[in-house]
């Protein structure tokens, strides 16, 4: 049978339906998705070692003649034993398979076989254990070669994948070339198909080199002109300008209960400057925890308010919808400017409840000038009258489809609002412009003056007793704690059963006269909700959580952070754990505790002791740890990047280049159907509908 693309893997000999179900489970349901399957590292098993050169520890291959194989039971471990002896030019070796009896169905004396793994010492004699095998052949998969591995879970192994991949490979050469030859020729890129196949089975570790870089660019240039074709059409829009309403700012400021820092006047400055613009802002603000970008979004909104326009303010959670929204509330209510509250749960009018469809309505009408969200309840059908500003919150950047949906609900067909995103991750300046060049970027690095620091202690395993005690003082002080685990075990993918298990531990034995709550990204959304909001009515003492809670509540009673198996989070991630305390005026504390308090994590963790600078310790982290690990896909949100390090500077600005080169003069992506079509699959993958 020919293999096309779209041919669904089903159709590969051997694949039945369990098979099928569990590649569906890591996405791959054609052999197109095959391919595109990537491996995360190679073992180099290409070179074939003589028998009699085998040293213990090596990684190798070997080639020989099976002499003997058999199977017997281990009296002592219980275990079903494969053990074989193969021969060489210069000697023989044992070798022991561990519970794969069926392998001397395969090999039996005589054949010729490749054995690839690491060589043991047992006491009297070297040994291979566990070697991955594979009859002589020209072409092999397994053994012999630079092998891929592949990130796997539900049951599926190496050797199946692998054998899979080289099947779909075939199939490879139907993949069509998107780059034009001229950016092909100038960055000396091998071709597409080729680069596929020889990043799963590279012919040496050059063509493997070839092959990355290739990809990597691939990734980077496409988000490059998804960037420029956004930005250029951002600049093509219309957007309804924003009078400065400079005597009522000036006045709201002055009310405020603290003086705004140098920071934050620069950043409303600019945003409102952004705002009297005929086109769309289109600004990103970046702020550590509690540097306090919600103020300068609202002296935003009220001009816009001022100006006759609305705004709409979005958070991921509806807790911080509604935390928002307090804030919102009272700061805007003195004013005669008039807000609401739209989350699945509540809807508010000023601070009457009122039904979903009397606040759509209102909406609609224009009655209200502020409306604080969730984004999935804003993307749900609600029709502005006027909105002039739209601003999210804990995210880098406006989505497209965000942007379409507010569009669309605007009020207005032909104008785009101007849009403000708001975000605690801090990426470093020279990243952030090489990443965010449809953004405008204003950066909030100056705290607010009276923010005490929070002491931050390293706690080693004999140091618990004493941070637990410290907890117990704390709560009959009347404060709160969190206590925030990592997910331990790979196939726990969520840390439910980690932050479970610290959970029962913490109830049945350490603080059984206190309230402990449980959270985790399994638990259905209400629940959640349900937990978060007991924690911050005071109802929970402490509150166990795997990384979730990470995003922007404030529970300004709670003054613990305790984070479990520390030297498993970056420093970025640690410290935004860490912003979660220290937001009143009490004195707040993050306990590191860590099992393994070597010499380099110790080191690591000093850096939160010493620094509460959450830019300085994202840079701290990038060179101390690399990229992929800071800002891991899953950790911040760019999933695109599967193979290409954020930190790879150089690459970021020659893909950056091409990408205008190739837009240069205002030309568009008509004139390359085939790169079109990449762009826009990868904008549905980044934004399903
Ligand atoms: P974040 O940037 O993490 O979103 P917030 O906007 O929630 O920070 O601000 C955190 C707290 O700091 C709020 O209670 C806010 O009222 C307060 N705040 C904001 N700006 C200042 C300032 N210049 N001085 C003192 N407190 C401030
Ligand atoms: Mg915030």
């Amino acid at each position: 049978m020919k293999l096309e693309l779209s041919t669904p893997v089903t159709a590969i000999s051997p694949v039945g339906v369990t098979t099928a179900s569990r590649l569906k489970r890591l996405g791959i349901e054609t052999v197109a998705d095959l391919i595109f399957y990537f491996p995360f590292r190679w073992e180099d098993f290409s070179a074939i070692a003589p028998i009699a050169d085998l040293e213990p520890k090596q990684h190798v291959t070997v080639q020989g003649t099976i002499q003997l194989i058999a199977n017997r039971r281990s009296p002592v471990k219980r275990k079903n034993l494969t053990e074989a002896v193969v021969e060489d030019d210069s000697g023989t070796i044992k070798v022991i398979w561990f519970n794969q009896p069926y392998i001397t169905q395969t090999l039996v004396p005589g054949d010729r076989v490749y054995l690839s793994g690491r060589v043991d010492f047992d006491r009297y004699t070297l040994q291979l254990i566990n070697p991955v095998y594979e009859k002589v052949k020209k072409d092999t998969t397994h053994t012999a070669r630079i092998v891929p591995i592949y990130p796997l879970t539900n049951n599926l192994t190496q050797k199946q994948l692998r054998f899979l991949i080289k099947q779909a490979l075939v199939a490879v050469s139907q993949v069509k070339e998107f780059l034009p030859d001229a950016i092909r020729t100038e960055h000396e890129l091998i071709g597409l198909a080729e680069a596929l196949s020889q990043l799963h089975f590279p012919d040496t570790q050059a063509a493997l080199d070839q092959a990355l870089y290739r990809l990597k660019f691939n990734e980077f240039f496409l988000f490059q002109l998804q960037v420029l074709l956004s930005r250029s059409e951002l600049r093509t829009s219309v957007a309804v300008p924003i009078t400065f309403h400079e005597q009522e700012t000036r006045q709201l400021v002055a009310g405020l209960p603290f003086v705004l820092t140098g920071d934050q006047k620069k950043a409303a400055w600019k945003i409102i400057a952004d705002l009297q613009q005929p086109r769309p802002m289109n600004r990103l603000l970046e702020g550590d925890v509690g540097s306090g970008k919600t103020i300068v979004a609202a002296l935003a909104m009220y001009n816009v308010a001022l100006a006759g326009s609305q705004s709409v303010l979005m958070a991921p959670t509806e807790i911080l919808a509604a935390q928002h929204y307090q804030t919102i509330y009272k700061l805007f209510q003195p004013l005669g400017i008039t807000t609401a509250l739209l989350t699945r749960s509540q809807k508010l009018c000023g601070m009457e409840s009122v039904s979903k469809a009397a606040l759509v309505a209102r909406i609609a009408a224009g009655e209200v000038a502020v409306i604080v969200g969730t984004h999935a309840v804003i993307q749900d059908g609600v029709q502005f009258k006027q909105l002039g500003l739209g601003v999210v919150d804990e995210q880098h950047r406006f989505g497209v489809t965000q942007r379409k949906a507010l569009r669309s609900q605007s009020g207005d067909a032909a104008t785009t609002p101007h849009l403000l995103s708001m975000t605690a991750t801090p990426i470093p300046r020279s990243l952030a412009l090489a990443l965010y060049g449809d953004l405008d970027v204003s950066i909030l690095a100056e705290k607010p003056k009276d923010r005490k620091p929070i002491i931050t202690k390293l706690v080693a395993e004999s140091g618990r007793p004493a941070a637990y005690q410290f907890i117990k003082d704390q709560i009959t002080n009347g404060r709160q704690v969190f206590v925030v685990c990592p997910l331990i075990d790979p196939s726990d993918k969520l840390g439910v059963r980690s932050v479970t298990v610290e959970y029962e531990k913490l109830k049945q034995s350490v603080f059984p006269e206190y309230t402990i709550d449980l959270l985790h990204g399994k638990l259905p959304a209400e629940k959640k909700e349900a937990v978060m909001a007991d924690f911050l009515a005071g109802k929970s003492h402490i509150l166990v959580s795997t990384s979730v809670i990470e995003v922007g509540v404030d529970v300004p009673n709670a003054t613990v952070m305790m984070i479990e198996g520390a030297e498993r989070f970056g420093l970025a991630q640690l410290h935004q754990f860490r912003g979660r305390v220290g937001r009143a005026a009490y004195q707040s504390y993050c306990f590191l505790c860590s099992e393994h308090l070597g010499e380099r994590t110790q080191t690591r963790l000093q850096a939160l002791v010493d620094s509460q600078d959450g830019f300085a310790l994202a840079e701290l982290d990038l060179t101390l740890r690399g990229p992929g690990m800071v800002y891991g896909s899953q950790q911040s949100g760019w999933p695109q990047f599967k193979l290409a390090q954020l930190s790879d500077h150089q690459l970021m600005v020659k893909t950056k280049q091409a990408a205008e080169l190739l837009l240069a003069d205002g030309s568009t992506l008509r004139d390359h159907p085939v790169l079109q079509e990449h762009v826009d699959r990868l904008l549905k993958e980044l934004h399903p509908e």
